[in-house]
């Protein structure tokens, strides 16, 4: 038995380079980054794949590969076609970041491979985590006794923070068809997943109508509050947005806020896209009334510039959260803090789970609070900038002055189709591909959006689309 050990330890022992070996993969990828990122300026935002992504090797063999070779593969099977999320030309749906020490603290979360999950394993992991959350809770002006949890984006946060309204307002299988809920139909469709997954999609589903500026309109959500009631119905779930994705829209807070206080509802926000705005002042002013809400969804990877994976859930109780996630487990018996000590396990459907404070932390504290404010308040000025730059232009057509960062236009050609036109200036654009853009439906017409959110999008950037949109139009009227 002996020898059969050494054997396949000789083998298994390949999992672990040696010190130079790790020397040179870390200087190759540091490479392969460097070069990435000092490409970026000159870059496409966008590019059709049209078979770029079709070599990339399906089989995995015995042997190994070189790293340069799988590192030439990665560059022009995964990072040439496609969407590029890391350019500042990525204007489109709702873009992301990645932040550069942001990988490093991934980086260093996963060598070192803390489990954040339970106090026990790791204190200062925990409470790392702990922290962050509390800053998250403090911004959005939640007093002690709220939590949360990082999560892997705003879809998890959601069904997280409608999980745990489902268990606060013990809504059981058996109340299900009398116990409605209330949303627009703006808001994110994530949130028709969570309800489904959640065993909520047979909760009548009440469509609050909305303002011309696509904001649910409270009184309207009052009056169908109290019909239900009067129905003998229970009403019991409010979702507003703070920042909905498709016009970025604020639902009026401050007013749902007192209806549902005095309904006695539980109102989840979802803030995925809007939440960290509240760092600048310009954000502030339009984002009231946030710590009225019961639970919140917010995700660092929008608003806080990181890379794909991050997403947060705020509950104004703690204690719900866990209610709704407890778990008992006698193999974990070893592991379980005092009760209200909670760890991330006991506020989330996960046990094992990546250390992702890291990633968070380590910018914030590495590049301090001050640059993400000013270019989250640089987003909404530019976005206000467009605004204008567009209505000023000859045959565009703009959507409502932003709340945020989101702007919708079209050009309203002297004939034919305006639907179809738009469609080919939106084709133009992305044949262009410097710049990335995307289209919606808003009433039945084919609207154009831009939406400011990467950290790379600057002053130039918009400059561009701007001219862009122009040259197009005029070639595409004179066809
Ligand atoms: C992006 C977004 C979501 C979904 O979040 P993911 O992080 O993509 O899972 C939910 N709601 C709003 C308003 C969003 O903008």
């Amino acid at each position: 038995m002996r020898e059969k050990l050494r054997q396949l330890q000789k083998v298994a022992s390949q999992l672990e380079p040696s010190a130079e070996q790790r020397q040179a993969l870390l200087e190759r990828v540091g490479d392969y980054a460097q070069n990435f990122l000092g490409g970026l300026p000159g870059a496409q935002t966008f590019v059709p794949d049209q078979g770029l992504s079709a070599g990339l090797e399906r089989t995995f063999d015995e042997q190994p590969v070189p790293l340069e070779h799988l590192l030439d593969e990665l560059g022009s099977s995964v990072d040439a076609p496609g969407i590029n999320p890391a350019s500042g030309g990525h204007l489109g749906y709702i873009p992301g970041g990645g932040i550069f020490p942001a990988a490093l603290g991934d980086f260093l979360a996963d060598v070192t491979n803390r489990y954040s999950g339970v106090s026990f394993a790791s204190p200062g992991a925990v409470r790392m985590e702990k922290a962050l959350v509390d800053w998250m809770a403090g911004l959005v002006g939640y007093a002690q006794g709220a939590g949360g949890d990082l999560t892997s984006g705003g879809s998890i946060a959601n069904l997280t923070g409608l999980v745990t309204a489902r268990e606060a307002r013990e809504i059981r299988a058996r109340e299900i068809p009398e116990s409605p809920l209330y949303l627009t139909e703006q808001v994110h469709h994530c949130v028709d997943k969570a309800l489904r997954v959640g065993g909520m999609s047979e909760c009548p589903r009440r469509i609050v109508p909305m303002d011309a500026r696509f904001r649910m309109d409270a009184s309207a959500l009052e009056r169908m509050v109290r019909d239900d009631r009067a129905r003998g119905l229970n009403p019991w779930l409010v979702v507003a947005s703070a920042g909905t994705t498709d016009t970025g829209a604020i639902d009026p807070l401050p007013e749902i806020a007192e209806i549902v206080r005095r309904e006695h509802l539980w109102l989840h926000l979802d803030a995925a896209y809007g939440g960290f705005f509240v760092l600048c002042d310009e954000g502030k002013a339009v984002l009231q009334a946030l710590n009225e809400a019961d639970s919140i969804v917010m995700d660092p990877h929008k608003g806080l510039f990181l890379p794909y994976g991050s997403g947060a859930v705020l509950v104004k109780d703690v204690h719900q959260l866990a209610r709704a996630h407890s778990y008992e487990a006698n193999y974990m018996q070893d592991a379980r803090a005092a009760a209200g000590d909670y760890s991330p396990a006991d506020l989330s459907a996960e046990l094992s789970r990546p250390f992702r404070g890291m990633r968070l932390w380590l910018p914030l504290k590495l590049f301090g609070l001050a640059p993400f404010r000013a270019a989250l308040a640089e987003k909404m000025w530019l976005a206000r900038y467009f605004h204008q730059r567009i209505s000023e232009l000859p045959g565009f057509e703009v959507g409502p002055a932003p709340d945020l960062s989101v702007v919708t236009y079209r050009y309203l050609p002297g004939s034919g189709d305006v639907n179809e036109f738009n469609r080919r200036l939106l084709k133009a654009v992305l044949d262009d591909g410097k710049v990335f853009i995307s289209s919606t439906l808003l009433a039945g017409r084919f609207t154009l959006r831009l939406a400011v959110l990467h950290f790379r999008t600057h002053l130039e950037t918009v400059d561009y689309l701007i001219d862009l949109l122009e040259q197009s139009a005029r070639k595409l009227e004179l066809r």
